[in-house]
């Protein structure tokens, strides 16, 4: 039975006990009331008439306005018949009374009219006893059926009363259990109502829902674990080390690389806080430290020593953008670095094993210039000119790239010794001198006095200094002026080469000590864009700096500082 129809016949039964109550207590009080008025008016009525007529016919026959009376009272009494036997005995009366009218000294009238009255009058009076009579049973009969009814009503209504919250709150007790067991994941619960009501409807509607949901989870789960084997299939195929951290830092996978990396299984540190496990792994530790984001680790791994390069790659929640967590890749760049250190030591013996014939092809450039070799005409001259300076040239290059080796091998021999900046100075200008001459380029010294002895390699810091002079006067324009300035400032000793060429264009400022780096747009032939490269490793190796202060038509100015000792 559908719950609107339990709620309505609820209801209406409940209506049903107050009518029935209101109609049967409507019916006995009108049943009583009946007869009450029945014996109150029609009897009541009769024996007043009849102590009327009693009066009057003492009045008689002397007042002859007592027969009017007594007329009146009997025409009323005979439209007031009730009873059995009431009807003859007014008849008598009536026939008694024109009897007397006729003869009214008849004094045997008397009698018999008094008797007529008084058989009027008993009739009434045991009617009044008798009604009253049943008036009263009416009354107990009205009281005994309206307290069995009641007695039967209330029982029915108690029942319901007790039973039919139940009715309703048993179901919701039901779902609401049910919802629960949704809401914690529990997609296995179904609800068995056997009712066929509108809570038999949600129950079987709550069914296919966990159904459905059970469903999806099956799938989600079953695609879920097949990604999580596919990446793990991944990640351990992987030359990388990888890591993977909550947002909490708790250690949620690590791939069979960063196992052995870190010298732990996976199943010590899984679901472990990283910083915990740092404070007893040093290379965890080092993975943990932002500062050294992307700077090279060198890790003896593969019964060798191997080099990574750590990422910290943020892994971000694609609903609303939050960190949820971080990967950490260690990123194996040891065949990078093998192949770049196979390509240094190339360039290293290559150029060491040009530099002897180079050399010799430019002295013996210089011997052909020499008269004692014969005379040489004007063109051949410059010919000779043009070899000198090519080998000048590759001499340069082939001891740029040496020193870059050095370099990258990491090998760079320092020779500190104190040194007067002056000195340094003076033997790079002697070395620029004829290229600046060629140019029709001044160079201004300016050096400070009391200048303090330094305390730095002199020969490498020339080759700086040579390096910017070299590249002021190749960057200037013909007759222009470069400054080199030496002072001390804030306990520093500053070298500084000022030019007036067409100066860099400041997005390329940042790139300009990279290697290989030529500001776009340079005469390619001109160099090999390792000489600031290297300049910054000398400077830096002594524990100085270095810098460039330009700007498009503004010239350049390069420059180094060292501490003074
Ligand atoms: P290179 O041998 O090419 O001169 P460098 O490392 O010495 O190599 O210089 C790198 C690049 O910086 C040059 O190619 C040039 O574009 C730019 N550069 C260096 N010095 C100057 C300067 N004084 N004025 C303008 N550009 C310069």
């Amino acid at each position: 039975m559908r719950l609107k129809t339990k709620l309505s016949l609820a209801l209406g039964f409940l209506f049903l006990v107050i009518l029935t109550f209101c109609v049967l207590s409507i019916f006995y009080i009108n049943k009583l009331s009946t007869n009450e008025d029945r014996i109150l008016k029609n009897n009541f009525e009769t024996l007043m008439f009849c102590g009327n007529m009693l009066k009057e016919l003492d009045q008689l026959p002397q007042n002859t306005q007592a027969y009017k009376a007594f007329e009146d009272n009997l025409n009323k009494q005979e439209n007031n018949i009730t009873e059995q036997g009431e009807k003859e005995a007014t008849a008598d009366l009536r026939k008694n009374f024109n009897e007397l009218k006729a003869n009214p000294f008849d004094s045997s009238k008397y009698p018999q009219i008094r008797q007529s009255i008084q058989i009027i009058n008993s009739l009434n009076e045991n009617a009044i006893l008798r009604k009253n009579n049943s008036a009263h049973n009416t009354a107990e009969d009205a009281n005994f059926i309206l307290t069995i009814i009641f007695a039967v009503l209330t029982l029915i209504a108690f029942t319901l009363v007790v039973n039919f919250p139940s009715i309703i709150s048993n179901p919701i007790r039901v779902l609401s259990e049910g919802i629960a067991a949704i809401a914690d994941k529990n997609y296995n619960k179904r609800i068995y109502l056997d009712q066929d009501d509108e809570f038999g409807d949600l129950a079987a509607s709550f069914n296919s829902m966990a159904e459905k949901l059970d469903e999806y989870e099956n799938s989600n789960l079953a695609e879920i674990k097949f990604e999580k084997s596919r990446i793990e299939t991944i990640i351990n195929q992987m030359k990388d080390g990888i890591i993977g951290l909550d947002n909490k830092r708790n250690i949620l996978f690590l791939n069979k690389v960063a196992e052995k990396l870190l010298g732990l299984k996976e199943t010590e540190i899984i679901g472990k806080y990283a910083p915990d496990i740092a404070l007893k792994n040093d290379l965890m530790r080092t993975l943990l430290s932002e500062e050294n984001n992307k700077k090279e680790l060198k890790i003896y791994a593969d019964n060798k020593e191997s080099y990574f390069n750590k990422d910290i790659l943020n892994v971000k929640n694609p609903e609303n953008n939050a960190i949820i967590g971080k990967v950490i890749v260690l990123r194996n760049i040891t065949p990078f670095h093998e192949l770049n250190e196979a390509k240094t030591n190339f360039i290293a013996t290559v150029s060491h094993e040009l530099k002897t014939p180079i050399s010799s092809i430019k002295m013996s450039a210089k011997l052909l210039t020499d008269e004692r070799t014969g005379n040489l005409n004007g063109e051949q001259n410059e010919l000779i000119t043009s070899i000198r300076e090519d080998a000048d040239r590759l001499l340069k290059i082939t001891g740029e790239l040496l020193n870059m080796a050095q370099v990258e091998t990491g090998n760079i021999q320092l020779k500190l010794q104190t040194t007067n900046p002056t000195l340094i100075v003076d033997e790079a200008i002697l070395a620029v001198k004829f290229q600046a001459q060629q140019k029709n380029i001044d160079i201004k010294i300016h050096i400070s006095d009391h200048l303090p002895i330094i305390h730095v390699d002199a020969e490498k810091t020339t080759w700086v200094l040579i390096n910017f002079l070299t590249n002021a006067i190749k960057y200037s324009t013909d007759s222009s002026l470069i400054n080199v300035n030496v002072f001390t400032e804030n306990d520093q000793t500053k070298f500084t080469v000022q030019d007036q060429g067409k100066g860099i264009a400041e997005k390329y400022l940042p790139k300009i000590f990279d290697r290989y780096f030529k500001v776009p747009g340079t005469n390619e032939q001109t160099g090999t864009g390792l000489g600031l490269a290297i300049s910054k490793e000398f400077i830096e190796a002594q524990g100085g700096h270095i810098w460039v202060n330009s700007f498009i038509g503004g010239g350049s100015t390069f420059g180094f500082t060292f501490d003074n000792s």
